[in-house]
């Protein structure tokens, strides 16, 4: 039997409680998200090909295995149906798909990002050539169908490794970004930054974390892993200075442009290692009232914790998208001086097993006011 939207959010709110369970921290309701099917803005597919046929999807588990799908009920429905496109237009214009194995072929993957509330469309179309025989024609071919694709980017990855993208893109059609909203803010997106998948819970997730927050308006805050600056652009109107650390140049770069676009003045950027920043920081004996951290599945390390005891923000609100690695972490604050208080879990990922949580710790001994 198929579980309902709201059995899948009691076992991750258990889940939580179990892995946060021996912690002074009191698990809060999870955050229902407001999309529970096609909140998806970040879709991506692989080549390959069956009997002769051009096949895409997504990798089976740990293997890669084309699992095709006559449809998914978390994706963008958008997205996919340009996907689907891209599928037959290879096979129409006999385009190679690119074999892994022996890394010859042309098309490897396609990554499309759409933006809700802008409507713009971006279709990156990764090679594992040099060359795209043809490519005037079918990127043509491509827009006739899809008209409302706003800008498409040509990506070459002759790498033997997993990763999505190359280094090298050739913006073909529009901008070769895409702009969406969120928080009242314009939020410029390359395909090579991060941005959250689910738009409407992202919102949703940053009002919570920056209302646990409780900033004041002289605050200085910091804003670790901030990929294109959005959480702290959010609160930027509530404290008195944000500054992100980010360690890939492409989101530092939109970041810095997205600050210029939406005339925000008090957010700089830094490129680099969130530990090392923070240890920087620490030795040159700089202060802050509030940090805010989103690190990537893996969490963060014990040198952003320990620095974090130097620089002693009176709040620290960690965004987590693996509660693993909370559970990790916390007790390492604890160590060097924060309580945690509470821990609210979000879904960002309905019907998967991730899970978002946000956890406020506190400064031990901090006085109020
Ligand atoms: N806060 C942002 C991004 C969160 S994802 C948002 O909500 O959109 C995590 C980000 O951490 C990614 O942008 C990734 O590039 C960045 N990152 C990964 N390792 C890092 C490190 N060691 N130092 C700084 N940033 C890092």
């Amino acid at each position: 039997m198929g579980k309902t939207y709201g059995e899948t959010l009691t076992i991750k709110q258990d889940t939580v409680r179990k892995l946060l369970k021996g912690l002074p921290v009191s698990v809060l309701p999870i955050i229902p998200s407001p999309d529970s099917c096609y909140y998806r803005n970040k879709v991506h597919a692989a080549f390959g090909y069956n009997r002769g046929k051009v096949i895409c999807g997504m990798y089976e588990t740990s293997s890669h295995r084309i699992c095709e799908n006559e449809g998914c009920y978390l994706e963008n429905q958008k997205a996919a149906s340009i996907i689907n496109t891209i599928k037959n237009l290879a096979q129409s214009f006999k385009l190679s798909i690119y074999d892994e194995r022996r890394g010859i072929g042309v098309l490897r993957r396609v990554l499309v990002r759409t933006a809700d509330e802008t409507g713009q469309i971006l279709v990156v179309i990764v090679i594992g050539d040099r060359n795209f025989p043809g490519k005037k024609n079918f990127i043509k071919a491509l827009l006739d169908k899809h008209p409302e694709i706003t800008s498409i980017v040509v990506n070459i990855n002759i790498r033997k490794d997993s990763m999505i993208l190359g280094n090298k893109s050739e913006v073909v059609y529009g901008r070769g970004y895409i702009t969406d909203v969120l928080c009242g803010l314009k939020f410029r997106i390359s395909p090579e930054s991060f941005y959250q998948i689910n738009r409407k819970q992202t919102e949703q997730l940053y009002s919570k974390a920056i209302e646990l927050a409780e900033l004041s308006p002289k605050d200085k805050v910091i804003d670790a892993y901030c990929g294109i600056g959005t959480i702290g652009m959010a609160c930027s109107s509530a404290c008195g200075s944000v500054t992100g650390v980010e360690l890939n140049p492409h989101a530092v770069k939109d970041a810095i442009n997205n600050a210029k676009a939406n005339a925000v003045k008090n957010v700089r950027f830094v490129c680099g290692d969130a530990g090392e920043f923070m240890v920087q920081e620490a030795s040159s004996g700089n202060k802050y009232d509030v940090v805010i951290l989103d690190p990537p599945r893996a969490g963060t390390t014990p040198e952003f914790i320990k620095a974090c005891q130097t620089l002693s923000p009176e709040k620290i609100v960690y965004v987590s998208c693996n509660p693993e690695t909370l559970a990790r972490d916390i007790p390492v604050f604890m160590k060097h001086g924060y309580i945690p208080n509470s821990a609210v879990p979000v879904d960002m990922f309905p019907w998967t097993d991730s899970i978002e949580t946000i956890c406020v710790l506190t400064r031990k001994g901090k006085t109020n006011g």
